[in-house]
């Protein structure tokens, strides 16, 4: 096991100021938490963490990321907490840290193979900081390492996830060499047979033309010392798992492959490249088709090199990549490679004005990576943040069995449930997020574990449909709400029609609506009930359709017509205030202290919007007025349109609502329901049986069969309000009711 001060020198070999009192704490404190631990192997388990941070000192990364290295599995696997890292090391480490505790939970779920792409992504997206991502792949690198020591059903899971998910991300941030290792340490643990095959053929391949090889070598160094440039010629050794793929790839048996020798010249300058490329076409033959120049065109990972093919002294095909020494360390290293190496370096690696200049520095190094990364965005708005927010449009979600689920972000548990399962969503009530209860509307975060709590023959609330951001759960809710809501309107319509027929003074049945049909233009009586039901046919032009000689009395008294009907046993039209007796206005709530909300500061006053209506447990938003204080909204208020452009306006709020909550809020519902006696009362009832109280009450229109009436109700929270509108819309003589806030 390396000692404290090894890893103190590798540590200031590339970095001489390094601070050293960080490091010997992480140290310690790793040491002791993880004790008396051990792995697999018998080994003591801080080898593990020790091992780690030596994998990133061969990529010279910072101090702040090999203590990452050092504390990276204590939250997860000791009783470290967040906190008291936070407090020892500061709350960067502290965050990275955690970082890397919540990508423990991608190992956990992996399962399904075909869900790399989304792994690779959910990845990004938790690992909010670049170095996450770079002690991660050191972890999983020592792992593989160390993978013959896990259980042999493990094994298969592991490696597949690496050659899945780390090889090709360590390749997408350039770093070429883990990315070999991770690819030959997988390869060999799933397929053992033909990494065995490969790799012996490989062997004896090159015991067969060791002198071929070095005569090549020579060859070439010859010729570029004639022309008087300075370079390090190397053979490659050839990748079992590369020789193997090229097979798989272009089905090419090993013979067919084993033609092929692979050299490296290393030069000092990027004219030199050229001017050794243009030495080795003058000497050799090419090999059409095989040029490559990612010098003046570099790879996407930063990737710069010149590859040809050539047809050498023995007639053999010999692969050369012509590169300066900086660019061979970024190949190895990846990116990171390339600020360093200037460093140490003392600055003079000028190797043409092509290159990006990155900013000189860890950081600099850091943010070129996330750029890379983000390969496809916009680099120059990718610069500005450190953060590693590649995937902004999503969020990615489990199923309490691990199951990831992919969202775009803003998605709630509904969308989640419909997103699982269309039968799911039709049935959700609920929903735990992270073993807590949450409201449906909840806005789901990365890593969210989301628990759907099901109830048989339940109809998704049309509201839903506007609350649901995914297109399958719209989709979804409509057709599940529209069969439900044709019954509705069709049980409506027959309520309506049955006393429009009793008013008349004649009889009726589906036969006598039958008779109808055609003056209506209607194909089916089922459609008339549901037109009557909508509102879209009025009871009496039923009635006259089906008795033609029928004159309607109320369309004749039509001025007196409403208040003749006794609506409430009072005098009225549309337009009237109703005000419950006894109850005084909810009174105003205008001060911080008695206002249950968090995310302010208590100097500054706060109010509900005067028509907002927001409850406990709607999502809400503060606006910040100057002069003003602070206007709560619910989120879904139109009202918040004209701050849409306001961003320094907003403010994140949050209900603090504690257990003993006595107080009730205002929410406002507009009611459609049929016109008729008693209705009224009827509403009211079951408000009051459902323990709200009406506040006041507004007839909005009035038409022949139906009326709006816009009832402001106070209710103890979203739940309660919830359950009213649902018990309101159970109602038979009711068409719809909304919730609506100003
Ligand atoms: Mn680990």
């Amino acid at each position: 096991m390396m000692r404290q001060y090894e890893l103190l020198e590798r540590v200031s070999a590339y970095k001489p100021d390094v601070d050293e009192n960080l490091l010997n704490k992480a140290y310690v404190y790793a040491m002791q938490k993880h004790g008396s631990q051990t792995r697999a192997n018998g080994d003591p388990y801080f080898s593990h963490p020790l091992e780690v941070a030596a994998i990133l000192t061969d990529l010279r990364l910072d101090e702040a990321t090999i203590a990452v290295a050092l504390l990276h599995d204590t939250i997860e696997d000791t009783d470290a907490t967040r906190k008291e890292i936070d407090e020892l090391f500061g709350e960067d480490i502290g965050a990275l840290v955690e970082g890397l505790t919540k990508l423990k939970r991608i190992d956990m779920v992996s399962k399904e193979a075909r869900q790399g792409e989304n792994l690779r992504r959910l990845l990004l997206a938790v690992a909010d900081d670049v170095r996450v991502l770079l002690v991660k792949l050191a972890d999983r690198l020592h792992n593989m390492r160390t993978l013959n020591f896990v259980p042999v059903e493990k094994r298969a899971r592991i490696a597949q996830e690496t050659m899945d998910i780390y090889a090709p991300l360590a390749g997408r941030m350039g770093i070429q060499d883990i990315r070999d290792e991770l690819e030959h340490l997988s390869f060999m643990h799933l397929n053992p047979t033909a990494f065995k095959t490969v790799t012996e053929h490989l062997e004896e391949l090159h015991e067969k033309n060791v002198d071929l090889i070095s005569s090549i070598e020579q060859d070439l160094s010859t010729k570029l010392q004639d022309h008087k440039i300075a370079a390090s010629v190397t053979s490659r050794e050839k990748r079992a798992y590369s020789v193997f793929r090229k097979m798989e790839r272009r089905a090419l048996s090993f013979e067919q492959l084993s033609d092929i020798f692979g050299f490296r010249i290393i030069v000092d300058t990027t004219e030199d490249c050229y001017r050794a490329l243009g030495i080795v076409h003058t000497s050799w033959s090419t090999v059409p088709g095989r040029f490559k120049d990612y010098i003046s065109t570099p790879k996407g990972n930063g990737y710069q090199s010149i590859h040809t093919t050539v047809v050498g002294p023995s007639n053999e095909r010999v692969e050369l990549q012509i590169r300066t020494a900086e660019m061979n360390a970024v190949a190895e290293h990846g990116i990171a490679a390339h600020a360093l190496y200037k460093d140490v370096t003392n600055g003079d690696a000028s190797s043409g004005a092509d290159r990006v200049d990155w900013d000189s520095g860890v950081y600099g190094w850091l943010r070129s990576t996330i750029a890379l990364l983000a390969e496809g965005d916009n680099p120059d708005e990718f610069l500005e943040h450190t953060k590693l927010e590649l995937f902004l449009d999503q969020v990615f979600c489990f199923t309490p069995k691990g199951r990831l689920i992919a969202l775009p972000r803003g998605a709630t548990p509904i969308d989640f449930a419909y997103a699982v399962h269309t039968e799911l969503g039709d049935s959700c009530v609920g929903c735990k997020i992270n073993g807590r209860i949450m409201p449906v509307v909840t806005e789901l975060h990365n890593g969210d574990e989301v628990d759907v709590i099901r109830a048989k023959g339940q109809v998704p609330p049309t509201a839903w449909e506007s609350i649901a951001v995914t297109g399958k759960a719209r989709a979804a809710i409509r057709r599940a709400t529209k069969k439900a809501v044709q019954e509705q309107y069709s049980g409506l319509g027959t309520t309506i029609l049955e006393r429009a027929f009793e008013r008349a003074g004649k009889t009726y049945s589906v036969d006598v609506l039958q008779s109808g049909l055609k003056r209506l233009a209607r194909k089916s009586v089922e459609e008339v009930l549901a037109a009557v039901g909508r509102g879209e046919l009025i009871s009496s032009d039923v009635v006259k359709a089906v008795y033609p000689d029928y004159q309607d009395e109320r369309v004749t008294q039509k001025s007196k017509s409403f208040a003749s009907d006794g609506w409430f046993g009072m005098k009225g039209a549309a337009g009237i205030i109703f005000k419950v007796p006894g109850r005084k206005k909810s009174k105003p709530k205008s001060t911080a202290a008695s206002i249950p909300i968090r995310g302010h500061s208590k100097d500054q006053s706060v109010r509900f919007a005067p028509d907002g209506g927001a409850v406990p447990g709607d999502r809400i938003v503060g606006i910040m007025t100057p002069g003003e204080g602070i206007t709560i909204y619910p989120i879904q208020s139109p009202a918040l349109q004209a701050f849409e452009d306001r961003n320094d306006q907003w403010l994140d709020v949050r209900w603090d609502i504690d257990e003993n909550n006595h107080e009730r809020f205002p929410a406002r519902l507009v009611v459609t329901a049929i016109n008729e006696p008693g209705t009224l009362a009827k509403i009211a009832d079951l408000v009051a049986r459902n323990d709200g109280n009406i506040h006041s009450l507004e007839m909005v229109t009035t038409a022949a069969d139906f009326t709006k009436m816009q009832i402001d109700v106070e209710v103890w929270d979203l739940k309660h309000l919830n359950r009213l509108i649902r018990e309101i819309r159970g109602l038979k003589i009711v068409s719809r009711v909304e919730r609506v806030n100003g």
